[in-house]
């Protein structure tokens, strides 16, 4: 079979099993790979209603038709359960080169059920899979295990693993691999954590077959020279998402102390310039040419990152302006196996619950000696972390204010304030896994770009309809954020895995197709309401410093907007596709 394996793994961790079953080849046709068949398998294999914590709540691994092959930042895993955060869709994606590995194996997706009697560690060489005792390897960080699965498995073995965070189930762990990429965002840590999984460790010795290899070797030369070396991605290398530091801070929507204002006054210490001045080389995930992995040497410390989300919501939105503090916390994070937006963003209420007086829980903005401990605290649930591990929005409403908590369906939300780039309060209220900027992102049109205006929500319903179809189809690849490929390109691309040459419309149709089957997924396990926290788009709650000073979306536009989108894309007031929209899109379940 040409670009797939044909195989899917079954691992049982409650029996010690494990079964090869086929890949369902029809679903792929339907859904690509990546996030398409991963929510396909989803629908299949979550039993409706069921709580998240349960061992039935599968976690998927599930790669794309490219990874394995040449085709630049296509080597991307996706991890997809039912979020014991959000209680919905949460679906992760990450680099490195655990995904190639696993279809050298032989595999392109592992269903993982069940819970390990013991701590365990599930190593999958080819067709032989064992379950190891893990007790040697709890409490290592995630760079620690990596080394000892080197050691103990293969030299070139790939790990997915988590670190304390996950043992000890703190909502934001995340899965980590190949020093220090994450899948971050919806808390698969913390369930890989509660199924008592340690890592999963691959090494594969196969091949993925690219059927006609000198034509498509020929053609993704020609891709990669056209679209790939341009100033349109080139950016990722040289400087990465630090970049944005200084455009956020300027444009007046950069997260700053809890959200307070959306101008950091000491952003020339985090940005983009301060970084360069201690960056020492780039790292690249497996076959890509970007290669925009910035590792930064400072302060005794050799690391990647942090990314802008990381300096956003751990630097400014903590008033931290000590590059060496953030990278610190950065670099906790990433050992601890910690998601740094959902961190930054506790650590951060924890500090306003301080200042305002309501809890003093010894964390001030700006002050860089109880914060570089806090994440540690938090994964260990010791001391003031064991509240903190709440969350935001548990934390808040414990405290009695609801209102300084900023999320969305119980995720916190990234780096971006709506009351400067309108157009995201859309992306964040109806982005399918909560709190997101990842599913649309009009404010690199509406600050980065300039082509948009930010401060209207004129045409956003649409442009974050198209948008979220869009990734969708992306992640079906699983290309990059990085690569700002467009629907002819992938089209390119996907005529080598069907045989025949592929339409735009019949890609964007994909996308659309995977963005219903992932509401009828939310639906049916009991999504929120689309919202967005009060402060982001209420009148009375409008900065009043900075470029986005005095701008407010106003609640009555926001909700309007809401509804328009629902309108848009033939769902019922109630955000319900309509039996017409399924139809049309060829979707095979119903609520
Ligand atoms: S652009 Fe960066 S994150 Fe994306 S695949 Fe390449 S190295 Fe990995």
């Amino acid at each position: 079979m040409d670009f797939y394996k044909g195989n899917v793994l079954r691992v049982d961790l409650s029996a010690g099993t494990t079964t090869v079953e086929p890949l369902n080849m029809e679903w792929a046709e339907q859904y690509i790979g990546g996030k398409g068949l991963l929510l396909r398998y989803l629908w299949q294999e979550v039993p409706p209603k069921v709580d998240p914590w349960s061992p039935d709540n599968p976690i998927i691994l599930m790669t794309g038709p490219f990874a394995g092959t040449n085709v630049t930042t296509a080597s991307r895993l996706v991890v997809g359960c039912k979020s014991p955060i959000t209680g919905i869709l949460t679906d992760s994606y990450v680099g490195g080169s655990f995904a190639p590995e696993l279809k050298f194996a032989g595999y392109d997706a592992v269903i993982i059920k069940g819970k390990a009697a013991v701590p365990t560690v599930v190593v999958i060489k080819d067709d032989v899979i064992e379950f190891r005792p893990a007790d040697k390897y709890v409490g290592m960080a995630t760079s620690e295990i990596e080394e000892a699965m080197r050691q103990d498995v293969d030299p070139n073995a790939k790990t997915l693993s988590i670190g304390p965070a996950g043992e000890n189930k703190i909502p934001w762990a995340c899965i980590s691999t190949d020093q220090y990429h994450k899948a971050g965002r919806g808390g698969h840590g913390a369930l890989m954590g509660d199924k008592n999984l340690k890592a999963v460790v691959v090494r594969g010795t196969g091949s993925v077959s690219v059927g006609d290899a000198k034509e498509f070797l020929a053609d993704i030369y020609r891709i990669h020279k056209d679209y790939i070396l341009t100033e349109d991605n080139l950016w990722a290398n040289e400087e990465g998402t630090p970049m944005l530091t200084e455009i956020m801070s300027d444009a007046g929507v950069i997260p700053t102390r809890n959200w307070s204002t959306g101008t950091f006054d000491a952003v020339k210490s985090i940005n983009s310039d301060a970084f360069q001045k201690i960056k020492t080389k780039n790292r690249a995930c497996y076959q890509c040419a970007i290669g925009c992995r910035q590792w930064h040497e400072a302060g005794g410390m050799a690391t990647e990152g942090p990314e802008y989300e990381t300096i956003a919501l751990c630097g400014s939105n903590c008033g931290v302006s000590d590059i060496e503090a953030l990278m610190r916390f950065n670099l906790e994070c990433d050992e601890l196996g910690m998601d740094t937006i959902s961190c930054g963003a506790v650590v951060a209420l924890a500090m306003d619950l301080t200042e305002k007086g309501v809890k003093d829980f010894g964390l001030r903005f700006g002050e860089t000696e109880s914060y570089v401990k806090a994440p540690a605290m938090i994964a260990k649930r010791e001391g003031v972390g064991a509240e903190l591990a709440l969350g935001a929005r548990a934390l808040a409403n414990k405290y009695g204010h609801p209102e300084l908590s900023f999320e969305v369906k119980n995720l916190e939300l990234p780096g971006y304030d709506p009351r400067g780039s309108f157009g995201m309060s859309l992306s964040y209220s109806t982005s399918d896994r909560g709190g997101c900027h990842m599913r649309s992102y009009p404010i690199g049109d509406e600050i980065v770009a300039g082509t948009l205006p930010p401060d209207s929500l004129e045409g956003k319903a649409e442009y974050n309809m198209n948008g979220q179809n869009f990734s969708s189809l992306k992640y079906t690849g699983i290309w990059c954020d990085f690569w700002a490929i467009d629907a002819d390109q992938i089209a390119q691309l996907m005529k080598h895995v069907w045989r025949r040459d592929v339409s735009e419309d019949e890609l964007t149709r994909v996308g659309e197709r995977i963005w219903n089957l992932s509401r009828l997924f939310n639906l049916r396990e009991g999504v929120e309401p689309d919202d967005l926290p009060v402060k982001l788009h209420a009148e009375e709650h409008a900065h009043t410093d900075g470029a986005s000073a005095g701008k407010a979306i106003g609640t009555e536009t926001f909700r309007a907007a809401g509804r328009e989108y629902y309108d848009l894309r033939g769902w019922d007031e109630e955000g319900v596709p309509s039996e017409a929209k399924l139809t049309e899109l060829g979707i095979d379940v119903r609520l």
